[in-house]
């Protein structure tokens, strides 16, 4: 692996780096880097108008969402290219936390199902920030099990009408759009019988009910349908053929959310580099130098397993289910060091202002949001069946209700 830029890429990065320069939101960067861990709010602004004022100037100036075609609002980059923007743009990524799911995961599934009129239309609209979309995927009862969700939708001449319940959906209290999968023939087995569609938000019968999370945030909601009227024109690929549509969005999911999900190491080594412990500093102790150890080789070894999907791109190829490794390794040991850091601090540890102690709210806050990246864009336990079997070729889980009907399996009717 060679890691220095080619010459092209040098002048890719100097560019970035001084449009960046001349047009980030500076006056930002201070309350962003004082954020605490998970949350979604700036003390200076509003953090919906500032999201998407940053949208809007990286739209009108061509560096939005940079690997999409240029018709769609992108810049037809190539993802390596897309990878130095995302490496210069550094901590005002976080602005783009409100079009994660939209950009990452609706977009693609956009390009790859939507009609031409539908796609010039949306995408250029979702890359300069004026329309926020959500993923109305997982339902109480279907969450890895997704072919069993129960959502259903029926058609009615030249409509659809949506009946059923969602949740977990993020950002839905702000999305304009969501793509959402539902049942449309339960006589089948429970892959065959599902469509996808796209819908807006606004429409009359959607009903979203924010979860208020044990941070206190409230990123992802309920969202309930009540008799809800969509054009066919807005279905995703055929009628029936939904799980092979959805399977563009998991794909993507998994690739978007790998490779954001922070350990929590470069905190900590900075936390006991100033940390005293009433013996001395926390990096001088030998004990505690011994658990930095252990992370910062676990560290280094993610973030060279990130350089092989960086790798895999720079050849035009797709990064596969090797990629599990990174969001089921670092989602543990952000809990880890979380649970560490709290614990280092004593009795200050439960402290939660970060008016007062900002180093025991960030502990705090990272183990309050740690279990949600153990669970989100896939389970611990679902990312270890894909490493077993997708990447060491192991026999694989047993599914017995794959060819049986879906109406006719016992916890459908129910
Ligand atoms: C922060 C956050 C944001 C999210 N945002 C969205 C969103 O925007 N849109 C959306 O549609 N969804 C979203 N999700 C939902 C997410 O995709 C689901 O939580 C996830 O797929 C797990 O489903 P579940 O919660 O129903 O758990 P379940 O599937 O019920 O799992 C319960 C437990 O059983 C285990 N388990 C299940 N099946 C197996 C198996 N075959 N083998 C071994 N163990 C198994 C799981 O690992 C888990 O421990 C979000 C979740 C989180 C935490």
């Amino acid at each position: 692996m060679n890691f220095d830029d080619t010459p092209a890429q040098a002048r890719f990065r100097a560019e970035a780096r001084a449009w960046l320069d001349a047009n980030a939101p500076h006056e930002l960067a201070e309350d962003i880097q004082n954020a605490v861990y998970g949350s979604f709010k700036l003390k200076s602004a509003d953090i919906i108008a500032a999201s998407k004022a940053w949208a809007k100037k990286k739209a009108q100036a061509g560096w939005a969402c940079l690997n999409w075609p240029k018709e769609y609002g992108g810049r037809g980059a190539s993802p390596i290219e897309r990878v130095i923007w995302q490496q210069e743009e550094g901590i005002f990524t976080f602005l783009n936390t409100l079009f994660i799911v939209g950009h990452g995961m609706c977009a693609p599934t956009l390009i790859a199902h939507a009609s031409e009129a539908d796609r010039r239309h949306l995408l250029p609209r979702m890359a300069a920030g004026d329309d926020v979309w959500c993923q109305l995927f997982s339902e109480p009862a279907a969450g890895s099990d997704l072919a069993g969700l129960r959502t259903k939708a029926t058609r009615d001449g030249e409509d659809w009408i949506i009946n059923g319940q969602k949740i977990w959906t993020s950002f839905a209290q702000y999305a304009d759009y969501g793509i959402i999968l539902t049942r449309t023939d339960p006589s089948v087995p429970k892959h065959r019988g599902l469509t996808m569609f796209f819908i807006d938000m606004r429409s009359p019968g959607v009903e979203v009910r924010p979860i208020r999370q044990a941070n206190g945030m409230s990123s992802f909601n309920e969202v309930f349908f009540t008799d809800v009227r969509i054009p066919d024109s807005q279905r995703l690929g055929a009628a029936g053929n939904g799980w092979n549509v959805s399977l563009t969005t998991l794909m993507n999911e998994r690739l978007s959310i790998g490779g954001t999900i922070s350990t929590g190491f470069e905190w900590l080594f900075d936390f006991c580099c100033r940390f005293d412990t009433g013996d001395g500093l926390a990096v001088d102790d030998p004990a505690i130098r011994s658990r930095l150890a252990n992370w910062a080789t676990v560290a280094s070894g993610l973030k060279y397993t990130g350089y092989r999907a960086i790798s895999a791109l720079s050849r035009g190829e797709t990064p596969g289910p090797e990629n599990s490794i990174g969001k089921l390794v670092a989602g543990t040991m952000l809990q880890q060091i979380a649970a560490f850091a709290m614990e280092l601090q004593g009795q200050a540890g439960i402290l939660t202002d970060p008016a007062l102690a900002p180093d025991a709210a960030h502990a705090q806050f990272m183990m309050l949001r740690a279990p949600a990246a153990r669970l989100e864009g896939g389970t611990d336990e679902i990312l270890r069946n894909i490493i077993a079997e997708r990447v060491l070729g192991l026999p694989p889980d047993i599914r017995v209700d794959k060819n049986i009907p879906f109406n006719q399996l016992p916890a459908a009717s129910a």
